[in-house]
């Protein structure tokens, strides 16, 4: 369970709301039994459940069963798209074990907000499901142009064309260190867009085949080849 809180021996931590409906009502939790729990800093903790009451408990860390994970540094940098799908991305980037998800806004953008709440519970419930220690960061909302402005140093932009560029295999495994993959929205990035994002210093446009893929597929698809590739 993931909970909001410094994670240590002999922390109290309370639980309210959907964590505690979790445990209480479909866990069926009792008093002493043990729960493991997360913060995304501190690793996998053991805790002992205290008073167990209708709507809140406290759980008492004993020791940690895990070290924080080690977390390939990938970044998934997608265009936001429709609700259902872009949770769907969310979901499958927190599984694949991806560092930090960029929502970022293009001129076709058919979506242009996002919600970060409730992508942030989507990030939390894939990692309680799929086992991480660590949340993938969520950044805000960037435009294109102040995304590309910005670009570290040293990380590797994988630029998932549709029009065309390196089989992806190939080019992750020649640039294996921090990277990241761009993807364009639904109806994909306007001509002007695609000029600056190949004429950047660190762009590597990619194909991933022949055929036009949605976006959540490409984003999907694409983070999965490289995790097989660089992750750990
Ligand atoms: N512009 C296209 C159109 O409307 O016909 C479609 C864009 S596609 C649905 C959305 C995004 O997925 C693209 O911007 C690109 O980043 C990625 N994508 C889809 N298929 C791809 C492929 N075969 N190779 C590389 N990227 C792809």
């Amino acid at each position: 369970l993931f909970v909001e809180a410094a994670l240590g021996a002999g922390v109290a931590v309370p639980v309210d709301g959907n964590g505690a409906h979790y445990l209480i009502s479909v866990m069926r939790i009792r008093e002493g039994d043990t729960v493991l729990l997360f913060d995304g800093r501190a690793g996998e903790w053991a805790a002992t459940a205290g008073q167990v009451r209708k709507r809140d408990l406290v759980l008492h860390c004993t020791q940690q069963t895990r070290p924080l994970e080690s977390v390939p540094d990938f970044w998934l940098c997608a265009a936001p798209i429709r609700k259902g799908r872009i949770d769907l991305v969310a979901e499958k980037a927190c599984e694949l074990g991806v560092a930090r998800l960029v929502p970022v806004l293009a001129e076709r953008c058919v979506v242009d907000k996002v919600n970060a709440d409730r992508l942030h519970a989507h990030l939390v419930e894939a990692a309680e499901q799929c086992g991480r220690t660590a949340l993938p960061a969520l950044a805000g909302l960037v435009p294109l142009a102040a995304l590309l402005a910005d670009w570290p140093q040293g990380r590797t932009l994988f630029f998932a064309d549709e029009t065309g560029g390196a089989p992806m295999r190939d080019a992750f495994a020649a640039h294996p260190g921090p990277a990241a993959l761009l993807v364009g929205p639904e109806g994909g990035f306007a001509p002007a867009e695609r000029a600056l994002i190949r004429a950047h210093p660190s762009a590597r446009p990619i194909s991933l085949g022949p055929r036009i893929l949605r976006a959540e597929t490409a984003a999907i698809a694409a983070t999965a080849c490289w995790m097989a590739i660089n992750g750990d």
